[in-house]
């Protein structure tokens, strides 16, 4: 007998969903009205499963009433509020496809994302201290020729679209819902293209409702738990996992602040009693170093979820016995795959939940590939894991080259992840073919940044990389190389540079102004000696040594 090859298959005695998210959401509306839904904590408003019922059924009618029909796209542009949540179960319940657009943006970001999924109408956060989003949506709209309406939250102009509602009765809205397949593309989240453009991973009903339920539905969730969610609604991470695993079982969805806040997550896990708590490594990490952190009463936590990076195993274990989350699991996944393909299990001894991503999630399929050949490799050698079943994107959105080269002939979707199937079926992420950086859970294609950075006047070549950072698990690098004659170039230069246009957690942390990259004979940049000498260079080499799940 041959070794056992890096394939595993996930059972179960649950069903798959074969509903429309809008169904699911009625079902559990109807089957727990008086149980807490949402609690938004920023504005103290609070709404039980009857009243969020309502409330997402009125704005649903005024979508209708504003002539959205199934398959518009309607865009949300964000910080987590409560509306972001009423926008997300409003639309799938008319059918139009909500586009998530990350509220880092800024206006080169916004700009290509309103015109490549077409966005006809665009629900944007009022100005904070932070980001003025009216007036970037101001300057980038006349160049949006699909963008017919632009509703402000917290103005007149969002009272006016609910409003609207009056127009359209019930009867058209059950009439619309009962017209959905559970296979319609429902979302389209973007994520940052190797080509230096984002592409759209676009998402069914079935896609992220049952991957939401399956995550909760291993978390032993139901009507009596309180999810604290500090992580951001535009990612399947808060949308998926959070709202959609919530409401799928009667859970509460509690917002704690915009973005994302250790000192108001610990008060509000305290003040709402919450049995579950999200994070990226990055937020449990600020958590846990709060210098107030052992004056927190976080006895009600049971559970909750760490993903999206690399997750420390120190982390891990401090989250289990100084938080109290002794039922805490390790997600893998990606947007693509909606997102999640392995969990650890509850049950799990103590070393699987803080050493593994868990293991294939039920209905799913993984396997673990040699990159350049395509065959499966035995249990417990790494090669690139692989994604098939229903959590699989319908495809990018207009974009049928870049679905062909991810998603392959047979439906296994290829993740560019190094992984190590063991012989119990638990994986390891030991690395990453594609170049991709994770900063503080925000992927960053060093692409995109490189094709940036050449637009400036003193830069002939750059190339971007990620160098270990205890706190964002990844910080970014750029090597640069100028144009002859010209002056020194800082971090700050840089930094000035890229504010406005680029989100902020692109913008390189470090710079080094070199004459030339480390090639190979066929010349490729060697971005692996670039990583091992800036860690040299910048002293990283403790952090680098850290151990992952
Ligand atoms: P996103 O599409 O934003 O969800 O990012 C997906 C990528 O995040 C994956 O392809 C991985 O590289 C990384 N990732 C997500 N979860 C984990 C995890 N638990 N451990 C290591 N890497 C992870």
């Amino acid at each position: 007998m041959g070794r056992l090859l890096s394939y595993a298959s996930g059972t179960s005695d649950v069903s798959l969903l074969g509903e429309t998210i809008g169904a699911n959401f009625e079902a559990t509306t109807a089957r727990f009205p008086d149980r807490p839904a949402l609690v938004d904590r920023p504005s103290g408003r609070r709404w039980t499963y009857a009243e969020l019922g309502r409330d997402v059924r009125r704005l649903a009618r005024a979508l209708l009433a504003s002539g959205i029909e199934a398959r518009d796209r309607i865009g949300i542009w964000s910080p987590n509020c409560a509306e972001w949540v009423l926008l997300q179960y409003a639309t799938a319940m008319v059918g139009a496809i909500l586009v998530n657009v990350n509220p880092s943006y800024r206006t080169h970001e916004l700009e290509y994302v309103l015109n490549q999924s077409g966005i006809r109408m665009l629900v944007a956060a009022s100005a904070t201290g932070r980001a003025d989003y009216p007036a970037m949506v101001a300057e980038v709209a006349p160049r949006c020729g699909a963008l017919g309406e632009v509703v402000i939250i917290g103005t007149p102009g969002y009272d006016e679209l609910v409003a609207r509602s009056e127009a359209v009765d019930e009867e058209a809205l059950d009439a619309r819902a009962a017209s959905l397949d559970p296979d319609d593309p429902i979302n389209i989240q973007y994520t940052s293209g190797t080509t230096g453009f984002p592409k759209g991973a676009t998402l069914s009903h079935h896609n992220i409702l049952n991957n939401g339920y399956f995550v909760t539905e291993l978390l032993g969730y139901d009507e009596n738990d309180r999810v604290c969610l500090p992580v951001p609604f535009y990612h399947c991470f808060g949308m998926v996992m959070g709202n959609l695993g919530a409401t799928a079982h009667g859970s509460c969805i509690v917002i704690p602040a915009p973005s994302f806040d250790p000192v108001a997550t610990l008060e509000t896990v305290v003040e709402e009693r919450c049995t579950s708590l999200y994070g990226v490594p990055t937020m449990f990490i600020a958590e846990l170093n709060d210098p107030g952190f052992s004056s927190y009463d976080l006895s009600s936590l049971r559970t909750g979820i760490m993903a999206g990076s690399p997750c420390p195993v120190e982390v891990m274990k401090r989250v289990i016995s100084e938080m109290n989350m002794s039922e805490v699991a390790i997600c893998y996944g990606m947007t693509e795959t909606s997102p999640v393909s392995t969990q650890t299990r509850r049950d799990d001894d103590l070393d699987r939940r803080t050493a593994t991503v868990g293991r294939v999630m039920p209905h799913l399929e993984v396997k673990v590939c040699d990159p350049a050949t395509g065959a499966m490799v035995a249990r417990g050698e790494p090669g690139e894991l692989c994604t098939r079943g229903y959590s699989v994107m319908l495809g990018y959105f207009e974009n049928p080259e870049a679905t062909a080269e991810a998603i392959d002939a047979v439906g296994w979707m290829h993740t560019g992840d190094l992984a190590v199937m063991r012989d119990d079926g638990y994986v390891n992420i030991v690395g990453r073919i594609k170049d991709l950086v994770i900063r503080g859970g925000e992927n960053i294609y060093p692409r995109e940044i490189e094709e940036f950075l050449y637009r400036h006047p003193d830069i002939v070549d750059a190339q971007v990389i990620g160098v270990p950072d205890a706190r964002y698990g990844e910080e970014l690098c750029a090597w640069v190389q100028l144009r002859e004659g010209a002056g020194a170039l800082s971090a700050e230069d840089l930094r000035l540079f890229c504010e406005g246009q680029l989100a902020h957690y692109k913008i390189p942390r470090y710079v080094q102004v070199v004459e030339e990259f480390p090639m190979t004979v066929t010349g490729k940049v060697r971005k692996v000696e670039m990583r091992e000498r800036s860690i040299a260079l910048l002293g990283l080499e403790e952090v680098a040594r850290e151990r992952h799940a």
